[in-house]
Parts: structure tokens; sequence; C-alpha cells
């Protein structure tokens, strides 16, 4: 019966012997939905030797973790954690149920809703609940990104959802939180899995590490040609920022795909984020509009960049840059 589910879960995802940050985020964004439901937030955390990662949980917004520690779910692999994670949902019967748009998230999330016979929306770039109804309001673009859909899970649960990394933001730490911890066993042997982690081998690193950076100037179809784009990576390097780009910049041949910003590229919140000569499709502002502060060079006034902008320049950037580049370079000096 739906009434009997109860509380709101996070998968949180183990990355090299630490909790990945996306699940830290999604505990920011479960602690809301969990307050406005009066129900439980909940961390679960499936690995080997990992009984000491319950405290971040709990410090980052979690009022209970339950924990399967077991040799089998050392790697990430499917069967195993499948198994812990179904069997915890037909123990405690979770209303919600969220995961990173990891590689592994995902992995987890699409085994758990079909063996669960239950919902999943997909990279979702914002979550909601309607309270009298219980309903999860999970949105994200459709229909090639002209729209935002808000997708309900009516007759199943738990309800669930993925949100990639970068999206949500993570509480503050507080140390002084407490919580429970429930333990539980996972009744599977080495010997019951067809997977084998034989190895793991680290793929080539980004060119590009946007995720990170403090600073992004992105440059979009406005500078014109490839040579205009040039004053991004001038401006770039004069004040010390990374470069990312449009999709239409990318396409373009301006820049590498690395560099790209928004739906199919990274997510990113930096602490300052220059949009020049960038239209603000909601393609390209779900990746940044959760930037500390955004500051918008375009022609057009009438730009959707604007609507998310902090600060706004009217005008043309092969223009404005050149000034801006000689200004930071005097001032820089
Ligand atoms: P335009 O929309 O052409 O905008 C150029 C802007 O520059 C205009 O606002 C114009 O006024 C301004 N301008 C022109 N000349 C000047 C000048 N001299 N000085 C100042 N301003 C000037 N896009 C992404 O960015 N990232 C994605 O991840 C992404 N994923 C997508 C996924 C799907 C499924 C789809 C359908 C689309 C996706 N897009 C993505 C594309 C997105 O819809 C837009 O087409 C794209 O973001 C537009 O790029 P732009 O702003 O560089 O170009």
């Amino acid at each position: 019966m739906i009434e009997d589910h109860r509380g709101i879960w996070v998968f949180a995802e183990v990355v090299d012997g630490n909790i990945a940050g996306v699940s830290l985020e999604l505990l920011g964004a479960g602690r809301e939905l969990a307050d406005k439901l009066e129900t439980p937030l909940a961390a679960v955390l499936l690995g080997h030797e990992v009984r000491h990662l319950t405290d971040p949980l709990i410090h980052h917004g979690a009022d209970e973790v339950y924990v399967i520690d077991a040799p089998v779910l050392k790697d990430y692999r499917t069967e195993p954690y499948l198994a812990g994670m179904g069997k915890l949902a037909r123990m405690h019967l979770p209303e919600i149920i969220l995961y990173g748009a990891t590689p592994n998230g995902k992995d987890i999330a699409s085994a758990v809703a079909t063996d669960l016979k239950t919902g999943l929306t997909a990279d979702c770039t914002m979550l909601d609940v309607d309270v009298d109804k219980r309903l999860l309001e999970a949105s994200r673009p459709a229909f090639g990104g002209n729209i935002m859909a808000t997708i309900l899970c009516k007759k199943h649960r738990p309800q669930m959802a993925t949100v990639r990394p970068k999206v949500m933001k993570a509480l503050e730490p507080d140390a002084s939180r407490k919580g429970t911890v429930m333990e539980e066993s996972l009744d599977m042997k080495e010997a019951d899995i067809r997977t084998k982690v034989l190895e793991i081998v680290k793929g080539p690193g980004k060119s590009v590490n946007l995720e990170d950076a403090d600073v992004i100037v992105c440059g979009g179809k406005g500078m014109g040609d490839e040579q205009g784009f040039q004053l991004i990576h001038q401006f770039a390097e004069t004040i010390g920022a990374t470069v990312g780009g449009t999709r239409d910049a990318v396409e373009a041949g301006w820049l590498s795909h690395d560099h790209q910003v928004g739906q199919t590229g990274e997510t990113v919140t930096p602490k300052i984020y220059f949009a020049i000569g960038v239209s603000g499709a909601i393609q390209h502002t779900v990746g940044m509009k959760n930037s500390e502060m955004i500051i918008a060079i375009n022609k057009d006034p009438e730009a959707p960049i604007f609507e998310v902008a902090t600060y706004g320049i009217v005008g043309d950037a092969r223009e404005i840059l050149p000034v801006l580049i000689h200004a930071f370079d005097e001032l820089l000096k």
C-alpha cells in the first residue's frame, strides 16, 4: 500500500573511500523535502569498511543511516548493490529515493526501479513535493530540452529520481547533529556474483576542470568567429579563469567538448561565471544558473541570459572585452 511508505532516502555513493559530493548535495535537497513532508531523511550506505562514513552523512543532514557493510560490496557491482538496496527498501518502505546521476548512481537507480517495479525520473534539475498528495515533483528538461517537464509517480512507491552533480547545494556540515545508524546484513557470497572486478583503470583525465573552477569565462556564438573567441581566452587568462563554452561555440569548432557547460556538458557552480555572447537557452542555464555570481555581456537587452544574471552589460562583447582585458591588466600589474 502506498500509505505504508514513509521517509526519504539518499543513496550514499562512495568514491575512493569518501562520500561522493553529489550524495552530500542530495542530502541538502532531501532535507528540505523531508522537512516539508515531516518525515525522516535517511542515507543508505553500502560498501566494505565504510562504517566511519556514517558521521559525514549525519553532519550533512541525514536523520538515519542504513548501513550494509560486506566484503562483496567493496567495489560497485549491480548484483550485490541491488540485493542490498532491494532488501532495505522492502524492509523499510521509503516513499522517495534520490540518487546521483553518476554512472554508478544511474546504474543502481534503474536496477532498483526494475526490481521494485516503480518509476524513475533521470537527470532532474529541480525537486519539490506536493505535501498534500505526498508526491515527488521531479523536473527535468524534456522534448529536446525545449520545455521543463515535471514528472510524477502517482501509483508506485518508492518515487525515485537521479540528479546530476552540482545541481543541488549541500548543507554546511554540522558536527553537533546526531542521528541513528541502523546496520543490516547481506546474505550474499562472492560465488553468487557473476561480475568480478579484476582491476580498476582510471580513464584519462579531462583537459579542463570546469567543475572545480572558481571563475569561469564562458563564450558563446555571439563571439562571431574563432578569432573573436580568442578574446574569451585572453580575458580568462588575464583574470586567471577557466574557459567554458556553449554547445554552439563547441559545434563551431572554437573549443573542445570538455569545455561545454549545460545539459549535455558540465554542470558548474563557480563563484563568478561570465556569460559572454551567450543567449541563455535553458539547456545552457541548467548547467550554470547556480553559480554564486553571474555576469552577462550581450548586445541584445532582451537576451534570456539577463534573467539569471546578477549583473548585465548590454553591448558588443568584441568592443567591451579588450577594454576589460586592458583594465584588469593594469589592475593586476
Ligand atoms: P546563440 O543562441 O546563437 O546566442 C548568441 C548570443 O550572442 C545572442 O544572445 C546574441 O544576442 C549575442 N551576441 C551576438 N553578437 C554579440 C556581440 N558582438 N556581443 C555580445 N553579444 C552578442 N547548449 C549549451 O550551451 N549547452 C548544452 O549542454 C546544450 N545541450 C543541449 C541539448 C539539447 C538536447 C538541445 C536541443 C540543445 C542543447 N544546447 C546546449 C543548445 C542550446 O539550445 C542553444 O542552442 C545554445 O546554448 C546557444 O548557444 P549560444 O548562446 O552560444 O548561441
